[in-house]
């Protein structure tokens, strides 16, 4: 996976964020304050002309940018979050040319330490790490399965979904969902979705 590769990814979670704005606003709805497919389409949006301005030739160089560009233009807590996720990995895969499915497990691992760190999030706290551990977790699998790369990214975006639909019975213990004690069970977690949105994003890019 190369530079131009994660360019096209970022370039699929724009436009997938955009399609899925309503929904995503409409999860938070229900568990907070229904800007979360607002907050995530104003940063993914702002990527693209960053981007576009000048592209980055190192993939650690262009996952910087779409993190900074994020923390600048997202006010809610996805934003920091997300955006020290994406710098995080940039950090890991800096201008490695070719990035092993290996690698990338090393990079989302890092990514995941930089949202824990910030938002002490554990698993089960119906978040966004809800969806990125089992992902991370089925993505480390098939690299010890030696699987091809597809179908170990297929098996990360199924894990992402799947660990999001499991938010809907957890009691929110982060962010502002957790205002709401027992009434947040029942309703998905939107950073959860939001995360399922992006490995389907990176499914569709390696397929
Ligand atoms: P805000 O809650 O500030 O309006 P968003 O609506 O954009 O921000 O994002 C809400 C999502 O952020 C939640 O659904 C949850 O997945 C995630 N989130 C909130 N707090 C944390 C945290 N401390 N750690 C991890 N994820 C969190
Ligand atoms: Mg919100
Ligand atoms: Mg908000």
């Amino acid at each position: 996976m190369n530079a131009a590769f994660f360019a096209s990814w970022i370039e699929e979670i724009i436009r997938t964020v955009h399609v899925e704005r309503d929904r995503l606003t409409r999860l938070d709805a229900a568990v907070g304050d229904a800007d979360h497919g607002a907050n995530l389409d104003r940063g993914f949006a702002a990527v693209a002309p960053v981007l576009a301005a000048k592209q980055p030739d190192t993939t650690g160089a262009l996952l910087k940018q779409v993190g900074d560009t994020l923390i600048r233009n997202v006010g809610g807590a996805s934003g920091p979050l997300y955006g020290m996720a994406f710098r995080e990995m940039g950090k890991v895969l800096g201008d490695t040319p070719d990035v092993s499915v290996a690698e990338l497990c090393t990079a989302l691992r890092a990514g995941l330490a930089g949202i824990q760190k910030l938002g002490a999030a554990v698993e089960g706290d119906k978040t966004l790490v809800d969806a990125l551990i089992p992902a991370i977790r089925a993505l480390e699998q098939a690299v010890r399965d030696g699987v091809k790369q597809q179908e170990a990214i297929a098996a990360a975006a199924a894990a992402a979904l799947a660990g999001a639909e499991a938010t809907i019975p957890m009691l929110a213990r982060k962010g502002r969902a957790s205002y709401l004690g027992p009434r947040s069970v029942g309703h998905e977690d939107p950073g959860a979705a939001s995360t399922a949105l992006i490995f389907a994003a990176l499914n569709t890019v390696a397929t």
